[in-house]
């Protein structure tokens, strides 16, 4: 029976190799960027949300395979839900990366595909790389709330 952590190392190949939402979107769509100078990763988030739904969301950018497939899980996890959910789900996920920030989050977000990062967690200066995407979909859903 193959081990957890060679279906984690399955499920990060596939985001890398086949990522999802890849492209761009047009403005009005809120474009967000973020840059990890301790690996080179480069992460473009545009986001488009209609009535406090993420309703269409794509990645750009460049860099390693944790970066790269956790911006494509994180993208598969958002889109189409709230953006209150979407926040939840930030929140448990860098709890999970071991990123202390207020309260507890909502365990009740589902973290899927996302859990295959967790072990990430035993490489602290990959952690950055995990976290990128999601602190760029922050920053997004902040400039979409103006
Ligand atoms: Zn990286």
């Amino acid at each position: 029976m193959p081990g957890l952590e060679d279906l984690y190392r399955e499920i990060i190949l596939d985001h890398y190799k086949n990522p999802r939402n890849r492209g761009s979107l047009e403005p009005p769509a809120v474009r967000s960027e973020g840059h990890n100078p301790l690996c080179g990763d480069e992460i473009e988030v545009f986001l488009t949300v209609d009535n406090g739904v993420i309703s269409d969301i794509k990645i750009g950018g460049q860099g390693c395979s944790i970066s790269q497939s956790s911006a494509s899980m994180m993208s598969a996890a958002v889109k189409g839900k709230p953006v209150a959910e979407a926040r939840a789900l930030i929140h448990r996920f860098k709890h999970m990366m071991s990123i202390d920030e207020d309260g507890e989050p909502d365990t009740s977000a589902p973290l899927g595909d996302l859990e295959a990062l967790q072990g990430v967690v035993k490489f602290p200066v990959r952690i950055k790389c995990a976290v990128l995407s999601w602190n760029t979909l922050a920053e997004g859903l902040d400039i979409a709330a103006e």
